[in-house]
């Protein structure tokens, strides 16, 4: 085995632990690897050890890297968006991902379905929550969440999927569940809300290298490891 598929299995592993300790399905949990800096030949190997999901946050440096594994022949694979993104850079997310979990206002909203190409399905759609006011300024207030949610679920080209959040790094398993636990609340609020293009609302997008466990814990049902997988990053996390 590579390295890679090595990593990928321990964390598959880890996950399936996490979700025994819950009383969780294993299946109920997905894995989305984070490739960011990291090349087209790291997720090659990963695709080949079975993994088809892949995160990215910087969207030049993604797009690259799709255009280089097609080229090498790799799988079809899926792309998810998990970087901030300013509306100059909508059109080539709206254009070459799969998925889009940093939608934190409306007019980012907007610009993504309008600019979603009418042969390819409706762009995947995350709202980025902002439980803890931390470092991490983007996201929208849980008091707004709501409200932005309805906002992207009545656009055409946009199926809302769920929330997703970035808690600021806590040191022990207690604080990372509690604030895990805040964005699960605002999931549950907006899920039992009731309003339309609720359908395909299933998605609590949550959990790191750091803190997956915890994150299951509290109901993830998707985490984003990008460490534990291809290694440390030579460059810094956005
Ligand atoms: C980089 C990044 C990850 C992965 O972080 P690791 O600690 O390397 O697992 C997950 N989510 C987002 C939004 C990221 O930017």
């Amino acid at each position: 085995m590579t390295t890679i598929a090595d990593n990928l299995q321990q964390v598959r592993d880890r996950m399936a632990q996490a979700c025994a300790a819950a009383g969780r399905d294993p299946a109920s949990v997905s894995l989305l690897a984070v490739s960011k800096t990291f090349g087209p030949e790291a997720v090659l190997a990963a695709a080949q050890a079975g993994q088809r999901a892949f995160g990215e946050n910087y969207i030049q440096e993604a797009v690259e890297k799709m255009a280089a594994l097609r080229q090498m022949g790799a799988p079809v694979l899926q792309w998810h968006c998990i970087g901030p993104v300013q509306s100059n850079k909508t059109r080539l997310v709206a254009e070459h991902f799969d998925w889009m979990h940093t939608v934190d206002r409306a007019k980012i909203a907007e610009r993504l379905s309008a600019q979603r190409p009418a042969h390819l399905p409706p762009l995947q759609v995350c709202i980025q929550i902002n439980v803890d006011g931390g470092l991490a300024k983007s996201g929208v207030p849980p008091e707004e969440a709501l409200a932005l949610a309805r906002a992207v679920a009545a656009l055409p080209q946009l199926c809302l999927r769920g929330v997703m959040s970035i808690p600021e790094p806590a040191p022990d398993h207690a604080t990372q569940l509690a604030l895990h636990q805040r964005v699960r609340a605002v999931f549950e609020q907006i899920r039992a809300s009731g309003g339309s293009g609720l359908d395909h609302f299933d998605t609590l997008s949550l959990g790191m290298t750091a803190d997956l466990d915890a994150a299951i814990q509290a109901g993830s049902t998707m985490v984003r490891v990008g460490t534990g997988i291809f290694g440390g990053r030579a460059r810094p996390a956005v």
